[in-house]
Formats: C-alpha cells, structure tokens, sequence
C-alpha cells in the first residue's frame, strides 16, 4: 500500500528511558528518572482521593460533554465556558488543530528546538512544517518567525506553534516580543497562533506574558494547558484548549466524545483545588533547578536559564557518552541530539536526594570522559 512521504518520514517518539528496561540492562535495583519532566511528588492527593471515589462507576462512558470539568476549570481560570474545551492531553489538541486547519500542502510554523510534538502532528497530517533558527541565547525567535510568514505566502501557513517556555531548551518569550509579534499576526483570519504554557505554573521570569491575557484580545490566538506537569497527571492524559468560540466550536465537532476518560474528568477538578500540592511542586521545581544551577556551575557546564522544571546544560561532550555512563549509574538523563544538541543532556528537577544522586553520577561520569572539544550547537 502506498505510504506519503510525510508518514513514511516521521521518526517514532523516543520517550525517556522507562525505570524498569534500566533495572534490567544494567542489572541495578535504585534507579531515579531525571528524563521526562514529570512531578516528582506523585499526583495531587486530592486528585487521587476522588479517583479512588470514582472506581465503582467505571462501567459508565465519560461524559462527552465534560460537563463538570468544563464548569470548574472555567470559574477557575474565568475563561467563558465556549472557549475552552479538552484533550487526550495537550498533544490530542495539537493533532486536532493539524487536523482541523491544515490542508496537504499547507504548512505549520515553528522554531528549530520546539516541542517535537508540533512537527509530529504536522507531519502525520501531510502538512509541511517550517522552523526559524534558535536566536542566539536559545529563545524561539519571534522576529524570524513574522518575517518568515509574510516572506513565504505560498506555503500557506495555517498554524504557528510557540511553546513558551520551550522544552527542551526551558527559554519564554518576553511581553514585548509576543507583542510586536501580535502587532503583526494578530486578528489575521488566515493563521492561528498557538501558545503551549505547559510549563507556565514554573516561570519566573517577571517580564513572561500569560496567553491567558492574550487571547481576549486577538481572535486568532488559542493557548495550550496540561494537566501533565505541575498537577503530576501525565498518565491520565488531560489538556485544555483555550481559543476563540469558533475554534472551540469546530475542536469540539472533531474531537472523539469520550477523549477524556471518567476518572481524568474527576482527577483535574480535584487537583486544581489542591493549592498545597500546587505550590510544593512549584517550590520543589525552584529549589531543585538552583541546586543544580550551582552544582553545573561548580562543574563549568554551560546550562540555559530555564522557566520549566528541568534544564538543558552542555556536557562538552559527546553527550551519548555521558548518557551511557549515568544509566550505569543508574541516572535517567534524557538526551536531545534529536533536537540538534548532540552534546547538551536535559534533566528534570526531582526530589532532593534524586537531584543530589543525579549530580554526585555527573561529578564522578565527567571525571572519566575527557572534555572532546568546543560547546557547540548544531
Ligand atoms: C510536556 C509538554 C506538554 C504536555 O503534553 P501532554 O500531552 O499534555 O502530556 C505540552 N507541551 C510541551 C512543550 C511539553 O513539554
């Protein structure tokens, strides 16, 4: 059967290494995963008091309409009820919105080093994607991206994806930057402007814009939340779509009726609640990355500043090597050659005594692979 090119290219998604294939490999009973950016303090209590509730009522379908789930998370965020809906996790509302606006032979719009997901989804739906170059500091670059939309109007880009911040590289987008780049693609009727905030909860940077902000005032920009990260959901699979009415209404014709499954409906009420849980995962993310700020500091390993709650630091090596060692150690690192760092490693906050097994590995490992040359990213 004939394949397109764009399925025939895609490159299967290389996860973190799971625990157990670790343990096995290299025969360890402790092994602590630093690689996938997932809550290191479990998942809200609360979120897993109201499952444990909800266990007897599985025999029921979900409720297609998210009802209770759309009524909580929109007083919560105070966004209108028909302008939010729900995802098999951000990454099913990255697909549907391919889907939905993309036409084979139209395109997407990203930066080199954005979340791979984007390039996935476009791929998978036979559309082209096109990527501006990393500014300098390793920030998405705004400019490049506006002048590359009114530079190529015959690639008919329909989408714009910007993570802010960005993973792997954990750099945002300034206010000023979102503005300018609004000035010109906003409340265009020809492109949609996506902001990914999975990581908003961890930012620090005073001068980050909330999309929340944004999408009020510009009707072409929709904004991406994930349950997976400082709400410690990843396995139950939730996002949120933020858009303008229109948008929604089409999300919500496309989209599966039971996308989000009965417990995963229950479990996000929850663990919005759940401020406690909310700003321990917050402090944990902040005292770790400062821990290994020092740390890599100590080490003179070049790392980028991040606003998520992991950080990308320059092994000056052949970060395979690295890699290899710390699994040995047993310490998951995840690498990013596939982003173009083929000596960068990224590594996820955990809890204290993980984050101090992870940097008392990388003293020893470097000790024993010999610096290979310039830091350098391709
Ligand atoms: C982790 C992450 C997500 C979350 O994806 P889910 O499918 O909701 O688990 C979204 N965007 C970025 C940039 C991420 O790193």
């Amino acid at each position: 059967m004939k394949v397109s090119k764009e399925i025939l290219n895609l490159v299967p998604y290389k996860p973190g290494k799971p625990i157990s294939e670790t343990q096995r490999e290299f025969g360890l009973s402790q092994v602590f995963k630093l690689a996938s950016n997932e809550n290191p303090l479990g998942s809200s209590p609360m979120a897993l008091k109201a499952i444990q509730a909800h266990l007897k009522e599985l025999h029921y379908y979900p409720d297609p309409t998210h009802y209770d789930l759309l009524e909580k998370v929109s007083s919560f965020w105070k966004i209108p009820k028909n302008q939010l809906s729900f995802g098999n996790g951000s990454d099913e509302i990255i697909d549907l919105l391919c889907r939905i606006y993309c036409e084979p032979g139209d395109s997407i719009l990203t930066s080199e080093a954005a979340f791979a997901a984007y390039e996935v989804s476009g791929n998978a739906s036979r559309t082209q994607v096109q990527k501006t170059k990393l500014t300098a500091d390793y920030k998405m670059d705004l400019q490049a991206m506006s002048q590359h939309f009114f530079a190529h109007p015959e690639q008919k880009i329909r989408l714009i994806f910007i993570a802010n911040p960005n993973n792997p590289t954990g750099t945002y987008v300034n206010k000023d930057e979102v503005d300018l780049f609004l000035q010109k693609l906003g409340n265009r009727d020809d492109v949609l402007v996506v902001f990914d905030e999975a990581y908003t909860e961890f930012v620090r940077a005073q001068d980050y814009p909330v999309a929340f902000d944004l999408f009020r005032k510009y009707k072409n920009v929709c904004v991406l939340r994930t349950f997976s990260k400082i709400f410690g959901l990843a396995g139950i699979r939730v996002g949120a779509l933020v858009a303008p009415v229109e948008v929604i209404e089409i999300f919500n014709r496309v989209r599966k009726p039971f996308n989000v499954n009965s417990l995963a409906q229950i479990a996000v009420i929850a663990a919005m609640q759940d401020y406690e849980f909310i700003k321990n995962s917050q402090q944990l993310a902040w005292s770790g990355l400062d821990y290994f700020y020092q740390e890599l500091k100590a080490l003179k390993l070049p790392f980028i500043e991040s606003q998520g709650n992991f950080v990308l630091f320059d092994t000056l090596r052949d970060a395979s090597k690295v890699d290899q060692a710390l699994l040995r150690r047993g310490i998951i690192l995840r690498p990013v050659k596939n982003y173009g760092f083929p000596r960068h490693l990224r590594m996820s906050v955990g809890i204290e005594n993980e984050n101090k097994a992870a940097m008392d590995a990388l003293h020893e490992v470097l000790k024993e692979i010999p610096i290979d040359g310039k830091s350098n990213h391709n």
